[in-house]
């Protein structure tokens, strides 16, 4: 039979982890597979491991990855996908947002000889201001960036167990996964979905963290920002040598141009000076971001640590960590 892995991240989802099991064993239930249930516990604070090694004495098929700290969403699906041993993968997060009655159809895809299979949120049930903020992000990344990234697709995907073993060979620490997976090819499909309102609690992802992924996503997936830098260098170069020839002109034609004044120019040298500075601060900005991602490449830090493997009944099968 073949082998199904499901990947969950999940951080102080206390009041939500018993609902997600049962709704995860209820659609799969009848689906001729062997599961395995990963739940990666990114440091959750509340009763999240206590409920889930409740839930994990009645089904084995549960592992839960203790992580050290909460070391953030795609961290945590990293540490995820590092577990898995099933023949395909589906990633989804554990807030029931992404509903687990999708995972027959993401099964029949991959059968039909998918090798990745994503959903499409047709519907998104957030905040009006969230929404725009996604719309911004999504347009402004499909601009600039170098692979095409479509506007409503997510984590929540399947995926073969040979497109996984490409994924996890990449050493890139700050991964964007929506990104790597169009980057990666295979075979793909997309599947329309309804995204559901979250079971209960707020969203555990702070606007930092957003930002930061949004961040990530930018600068991994485009150059665009740093050939900018480029570009407007050479023109305000070009501008400046034009205006500088314009000038010199002047200056030695001054007896022959009647309405030629010699202008203190003061505010046209702050305004300009302003200018150059604001652009160049940008600018050093926007090199800041690619140094800083370097910087965090070669540093080869751990981008998570699991403090524990715990499967079946309280039984710790190995202390390991992880990088
Ligand atoms: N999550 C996590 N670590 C974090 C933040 C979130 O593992 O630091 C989990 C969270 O429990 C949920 C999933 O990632 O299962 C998606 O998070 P959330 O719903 O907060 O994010 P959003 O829906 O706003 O993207
Ligand atoms: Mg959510």
């Amino acid at each position: 039979m073949k082998k199904v892995s499901i990947v969950i991240p999940v951080y102080n989802e206390e009041a939500i982890v018993s609902e997600l099991i049962g709704r995860l064993q209820k659609a799969t239930s009848a689906l001729p597979y062997q599961f395995e249930f990963i739940l990666v516990d990114d440091g959750s604070t509340d009763s999240t491991l206590c409920n889930l090694l409740q839930i994990q004495r009645s089904d084995s098929r549960l592992i839960i990855l203790k992580l050290s700290r909460n070391w953030g969403h795609q961290n945590a699906y990293n540490a995820g996908l590092d577990h898995v041993t099933g023949n395909a993968v589906i990633l989804m997060d554990g807030d029931l947002e992404d509903p687990p009655e999708m995972i027959s159809v993401f099964l029949q895809k991959w059968e039909e000889g998918f090798d990745v299979v994503y959903a499409l949120k047709e519907t998104r049930q957030e905040s009006i201001f969230k929404k725009f903020l996604f719309s911004i992000f999504y347009s402004i990344l499909q601009t600039i960036s170098d692979i095409s990234v479509e506007k409503q697709a997510g984590m929540f995907s399947l995926m073969d167990e040979k497109v996984i073993r490409e994924l996890i060979q990449l050493k890139e620490r700050n991964k964007y996964y929506v990104g790597l997976r169009y980057m990666l090819g295979f075979k793909q499909v997309s599947v329309s979905y309804n995204r559901e309102k979250r079971f209960a609690g707020k969203p555990r992802q702070s606007f930092r963290k957003l930002m930061n992924y949004a961040f990530n996503a930018f600068f991994s997936f485009s150059f665009l920002p740093i050939r900018l830098l480029t570009y407007s260098g050479m023109f305000i170069l070009a501008t400046i040598v034009i205006m500088s020839i314009i000038l010199v002109t002047m200056k030695l034609f001054k007896s022959y141009i009647p309405f030629y004044h010699d202008l203190p120019g003061w505010t046209s040298v702050i305004l300009a000076f302003l200018f150059l500075l604001g652009i160049q601060i940008t600018f050093m900005g926007i090199l800041g971001e690619y140094i800083a991602r370097i910087f965090d490449e070669v540093r080869n830090r751990p981008y998570y640590i699991v403090e524990k493997v715990l499967r079946n009944p309280g039984q710790i099968d190995k202390t390991i960590n992880e990088s």
